[in-house]
């Protein structure tokens, strides 16, 4: 069944959504990207006459917490939506579900953060440290076991399920995946989001026009080698940039002063260099460097090469170098692949490498590339700098995007499938 297809009218959907928004120490939420991306699915079901029982998860609770409660966005909810928006504070409480039962067509129930529930994740919690294999064993089965009665209310609160939640489509969690076997294929569906995400990774997977080029940012090797190894069987040029740079950049011998390093992947940085060469990938490592003697906005600065940054002193952004070098081989581009800032872009003094390869992804798009930004710093960044408008296409899933270009089947796609 598509979205397009079902008609709302007098039904009861339950609609997974990613809420997962970035908060401030006022729970103001500050980039709402996620949020305004499940609008076309929400205001569909209410245009046809349907209503809504909106789960979601926020952050990573341990239990019921304040912090996390989905309290903090109801009112932007409502503006975005244009209606009132009712709330459960416990989304297996009798109150969810009284009020689940009474929601009229045009109605919204939100229900509080699932996560609240150990067993939305299906993982055991509040596991003592020395606990053996035995216990952990017992504690898994034991959480399994309650999740299905869990995935079962929330599946009985609605008459059909609609996953709009591409951000947690590479879990298998009670809201996201295990919900919909109790829905029959003419009752689930994907919303209008994950239908653009699943196109979206299509046309990187199996349309590529060349040359296709990877930007890989962000701090670490670490959580990205799984994509890089994969990227270096699809791509033409993979560019390191951000932080994992330095750690390349040790690995052949260069000076990098404080800059983030992981020392214990270094190895992994000369293999993942062998593999491109032999694969005939032009993997593109920065040439200089924006320093800072402290890491902090305010700090002193100057431009060196990537691999002679003095003592006490650490790279926090590319240099103009490394911008045209970087800028040249996107622009040479048909499809693009970004994810990960260039530099610490938190930092008003630290965004220009960031907001330089962005600028040439959109020249690059402009002239007919295929541009697919994700990840969610990626996203921050196109929207910081106002460029989310000139790229093909911004997805609002970080890992749920790299596994899906890994190649992976994502469970919350397949439950859908199924
Ligand atoms: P990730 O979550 O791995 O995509 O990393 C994103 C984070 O990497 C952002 O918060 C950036 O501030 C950080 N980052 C990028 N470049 C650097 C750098 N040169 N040094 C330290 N952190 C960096």
């Amino acid at each position: 069944m598509t979205i397009d297809q079902f008609n709302f009218a007098g039904k009861k959907a339950f609609v997974r959504v990613d809420f997962n928004v970035p908060l401030d120490e006022n729970f103001n939420i500050t980039d709402d990207t996620r949020m305004r991306a499940a609008m076309p699915t929400l205001k569909k079901i209410l245009a046809d006459g349907g209503s809504i029982i909106i789960g979601s998860h926020l952050g990573r609770p341990k239990g019921p917490t304040d912090k996390f409660s989905l309290k903090h966005i109801i009112k932007h909810l409502e503006e975005l939506l244009g209606t009132s928006v009712q709330f459960a504070d416990d989304c297996m409480g009798e109150d969810a579900a009284k009020k689940a039962a009474a929601l009229k067509p045009g109605e919204v129930l939100l229900l509080e953060n699932l996560r609240f529930y150990a067993e939305e994740e299906g993982k055991p919690r509040g596991l003592a440290e020395d606990a053996s294999d035995e216990e952990k064993k017992a504690a898994k089965a034991a959480v399994k076991e309650s999740q299905k009665e869990f995935t079962k209310k929330l599946a009985s609160y609605a008459d059909c399920y609609v996953n709009d939640a591409f951000g947690t489509a590479h879990r298998a969690h009670a809201s996201t995946a295990l919900i919909a076997k109790y829905f029959d294929k003419d009752n689930k569906m994907f919303g209008y989001l994950m239908e653009k995400e699943v196109k979206a990774v299509d046309k990187v997977l199996n349309d590529i026009h060349r040359p296709f080029t990877a930007i890989m940012g962000g701090s670490k090797v670490s959580s990205k080698i799984d994509i890089i190894e994969n990227l270096l069987n699809k791509v033409d040029n993979l560019i390191i940039a951000g932080g994992m740079t330095y750690t390349f950049t040790k690995a052949l011998g260069g000076k990098i002063g404080l800059s983030i390093c992981e020392d214990d992947k270094l190895d992994l940085a000369l293999d993942l260099l062998k593999k491109a060469k032999d694969k005939g990938v032009n993997l593109v490592l920065a040439v200089d460097a924006k320093i800072a003697d402290s890491f902090s906005n305010d700090a002193n600065t100057k431009f060196c090469k990537v691999n002679e940054i003095p003592d006490g002193w650490e790279g926090l952004d590319i240099g103009p170098e490394t911008e045209k070098l970087f800028a040249d081989v996107i622009k040479g581009s048909k499809t693009i692949l970004w994810n990960g800032p260039a530099g610490v872009f938190e930092f008003d003094n630290f965004t220009h490498g960031s907001r330089a390869i962005g600028e040439a992804v959109v020249e690059a798009t402009k002239n007919g590339a295929f541009s697919l930004v994700g990840g969610g710093d990626s996203v921050a960044c196109v929207n910081k700098f106002g460029l989310a408008g000139g790229v093909s296409y911004v997805s609002t899933g970080g890992g749920a995007l790299l596994e899906a270009i890994e190649g992976k089947v994502l469970p919350g796609i397949a439950a859908i499938n199924e």
